[in-house]
């Protein structure tokens, strides 16, 4: 009943401290309580002083002078673990919001997200930022043939491949339906063309297997640099998703590159006609 209370109370606390919304805010709180305590044990001294004969006198002095401190002490306790607590909260609460139910993998938002931040780093350590955008080829015959339930698994057998073939600091996304954003860092789109080239391998060597029936898949991808100059983020999905549309009209089963630096990139001429063609 005890522990119900309290706790009761820790929650109201807790949610109070979610209303306070900066740093600045919890300064001036702790400051306010810990001033308030001050005034207490001074008139509390001050009064007792003058006011009181008493044989306790010493003790409440004493107390007077200790529960400031042990006020200021306990709050500030509490402050920082509401913090925690909150913070705790806010992450579960991120996860939520950004994380893809069916794969696991970062969803759109958090694609975004996270994108948007990668090109600023990528910007200010001027270090290589690449996109690949993968669709999964014929995907729907998969659903038409096994139905949605295997198709949904399916997705998560190919999300888990994405995940494997990239290392941590890369951010891997379900960009909707069957396809799959990745983001690269440190890689122009000459590495980013290998490692795709590399993945959508994988993916063709790795059958997805559901109740004795092995079922083959492979995927298409578009692949573009972040350009520092002159670029922003949707710019670079756009391009990607024009480098994916090449490649499926390709034929499928296949990598496409978008060259942002095409000076510097021998073969671009060459891209360029090809993209004309498939156009
Ligand atoms: P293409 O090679 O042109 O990409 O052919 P496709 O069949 O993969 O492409 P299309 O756009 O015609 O169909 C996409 C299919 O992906 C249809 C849709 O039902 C399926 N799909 C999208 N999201 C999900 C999902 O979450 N679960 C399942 N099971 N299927 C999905
Ligand atoms: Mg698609
Ligand atoms: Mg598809």
């Amino acid at each position: 009943m005890v522990t119900d209370k309290s706790e009761a109370f820790l929650n109201k606390f807790y949610r109070y401290l979610g209303r306070i919304k900066t740093r600045g805010h919890a300064f001036l709180f702790s400051s306010i309580l810990a001033s308030v305590c001050s005034l207490l044990s001074l008139a509390g001294t001050s009064f007792a002083l003058n006011y009181v004969v008493s044989p306790i006198l010493p003790v409440v002095q004493a107390l007077a002078y200790f529960l400031p401190f042990a006020l200021v002490l306990g709050s500030s306790f509490l402050l920082m673990r509401g913090f925690a607590m909150l913070e705790q909260r806010n992450k579960a609460l991120s996860e939520v919001v950004e994380r893809d139910h069916l794969t696991r993998l970062a969803n759109r938002a958090a694609f975004y997200r996270r994108g948007k931040e990668m090109t600023i780093q990528a910007n200010i350590h001027k270090s290589g930022l690449s996109l690949i955008m993968f669709d999964a080829d014929y995907f729907k015959s998969i659903n038409d043939t096994f139905g949605h339930i295997v198709g949904d698994l399916a997705l998560q057998h190919l999300a888990e491949i994405l995940r494997q073939v990239t290392r941590d600091n890369d951010l891997v996304a379900r960009w909707g339906g069957e396809e799959f954003a990745i983001l690269l860092r440190s890689s122009g789109a000459l590495g980013a063309r290998a490692f795709a080239e590399r993945a959508c391998e994988t993916v063709a060597e790795t059958p997805f297997y559901w109740e004795g029936n092995k079922i083959n898949m492979t995927m298409s991808a578009g692949v573009t640099e972040w350009n520092h100059t002159e670029d922003k983020f949707e710019s670079l999905v756009l391009r990607a998703d024009k480098a994916l549309y090449v490649a499926k009209s390709a034929g499928r089963d296949r990598v496409h590159v978008s060259f942002s630096y095409p000076d510097q990139v021998e073969g671009y001429e060459q891209d360029v006609q090809f993209d004309e063609a498939v156009a």
